[in-house]
């Protein structure tokens, strides 16, 4: 009747299913990850690879003494209170060892990015590789999962079907594969094929507000983890929860990171005026560039902030693409950029007037610096990332059904579960979405070998 047998098999290898697999790895277990396209990439590779841990020994050595408890309150309070407080602080706590651990056992070169804080971290506590970008993140876990010789990854392999034996409880998953319908075997599954982003009709479905900008995330990333779940009786929460980004550059694909804002830039719209608080952040302000009469928006930065950010990987490659437009005189910048001259010189007027720690007319404190010399300004869309609702689950990544119990040998982390960002886009706190993807992987995997190893001694 089966195919094959693994002790634990694992749905999308994205950063969710390879931290997942490298967990299992590592103590010695069977594990197999079927990826349904031919690359090992993902949203993960499209991510700036910057992934949010409290307590680290990198933020030690800069003087930094932050707690889980700190770093879970503030994801509830950019929230405002919508996520799960058992799953966010299960989250914080992992955070920590699992970025110490990818980086000792995986090679990840991490540092942490001093370059600026994001909206909502009280201290500064993203940590990346070198480039800063998901790419190398997923190079260096590929590279990590092809040394191991008991992991096997299958590309070109669509998982379809979880298969449950006489208790309900699930033993298999059905595969399809270039030979056909494989059936595999597994003590363990983990669903890491993330959210619903690439699926017109469920975006259309649960999100609608977001369902006219660009999707900038993985096309493969249809929902099917979550529909196979609910087929067997899991339930969700949180559909309508997303991350939205207010700042994709279209000419050249490439996301135009929110340091700008967060390093004393602003963002007009066509006729040249700011239209609201910027540094709130950028999931939540893709609606309000949304709701613009021609939906595109223009930052403006000077010559220290783009200095700054060339040591991010995008940044850099639009620096190499001529992307932004520059001038000594915001008359001439407006020109350039085909926006209202006389309206974007008296907005920057106006903006060079805050000061930091004032509230301006939207509510905006942070001015950490006056624009000085040489000014650039670049054209930016609305783009919706990624979706941050899904299956529900326990603080140990086990799926639950809508009783609330657990559904035996089933897991799900990153997209495909529910995460940690409440249920609207200003709900979204930099940081999430690597977080619930390597944070529930870890979690998934060190409990589903803790399961197995238990029922073993038995
Ligand atoms: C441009 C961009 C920038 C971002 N920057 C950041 C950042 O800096 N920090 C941060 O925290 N988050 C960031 N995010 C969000 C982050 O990338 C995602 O939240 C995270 O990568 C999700 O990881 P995942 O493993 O759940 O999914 P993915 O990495 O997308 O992996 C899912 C995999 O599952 C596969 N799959 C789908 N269906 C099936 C199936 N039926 N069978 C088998 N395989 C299947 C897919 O092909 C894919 O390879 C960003 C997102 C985008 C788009």
């Amino acid at each position: 009747m089966w195919d094959a047998e693994v002790d634990i098999a694992i749905a999308g290898a994205g950063g969710c299913g390879l931290v997942a697999a490298l967990t299992v790895a590592e103590k010695g277990l069977q594990v197999a990850v079927f990826e349904k396209t031919d690359f090992v990439l993902g949203n993960t590779a499209a991510s700036a690879g910057m992934i949010p841990a409290a307590g680290t020994r990198y933020q030690r050595e800069i003087g930094i003494q932050e707690t889980p408890e700190e770093m879970a309150e503030d994801i509830l309070k950019k929230n405002h209170q919508e996520s799960n407080p058992d799953l966010t602080l299960a989250l914080s706590k992992v955070s920590g060892p699992l970025v110490e651990w990818m980086n000792d056992k995986l090679d990840m070169q991490f540092s942490l990015v001093t370059e600026f804080k994001y909206p909502g971290h009280r201290n500064l506590r993203m940590h990346a590789p070198p480039t800063r970008s998901g790419l190398e993140l997923m190079k260096k876990l590929k590279q990590a999962v092809n040394d191991k010789d008991n992991i096997y990854l299958m590309l070109k392999s669509q998982v379809e079907k979880l298969i449950l034996g006489d208790k309900g409880e699930v033993i298999g998953i059905d595969v399809q594969t270039t030979d056909g319908v494989q059936r595999i075997k597994a003590k363990k599954v983990i669903l890491a094929t993330n959210g619903f982003g690439g699926n017109t009709s469920m975006v259309k479905k649960f999100i609608p507000e977001i369902s006219d900008a660009l999707y900038f995330g993985y096309e493969a990333n249809t929902g099917e983890g979550i529909e196979m779940a609910l087929e067997i009786g899991a339930d969700v929460s949180n559909m309508t929860a997303y991350q939205g980004h207010a700042a994709v550059n279209e000419a050249t694909g490439l996301l135009v990171t929110w340091g700008t804002i967060m390093s004393g830039g602003f963002m007009v719209n066509q006729n040249g005026e700011r239209f609201g608080n910027e540094a709130q952040g950028y999931s939540e302000f893709a609606l309000e560039v949304v709701k613009q009469e021609v939906q595109n928006g223009y930052i403006i930065i000077d010559q220290d902030i783009y200095q700054n950010l060339l040591s991010i990987e995008d940044f850099k490659q639009l620096d190499e693409m001529d992307a932004f437009k520059s001038s000594d005189s915001i008359e001439d910048l407006a020109v350039k950029l085909g926006i209202n001259v006389k309206s974007l010189k008296q907005t920057y007027t106006a903006f060079q007037k805050n000061e930091q720690g004032s509230s301006d007319q939207f509510g905006r404190t942070d001015f950490p610096k006056q624009l000085t010399g040489k000014l650039f300004g670049i054209k930016v869309s609305p783009a919706l990332f990624h979706t941050q609702g899904g299956l529900n689950i326990n603080e140990h990544a086990q799926v639950v059904n809508g009783q609330g119990n657990v559904i035996e040998n089933l897991y799900a982390g990153g997209g495909t579960a529910v995460g940690v960002s409440g249920r609207h886009a200003y709900g979204y706190m930099s940081g999430n979405g690597l977080l619930a993807a390597l944070g529930f992987g870890k979690i998934a995997g060190d409990h589903a070998v803790h399961m197995i190893q238990q029922k073993g001694m038995e």
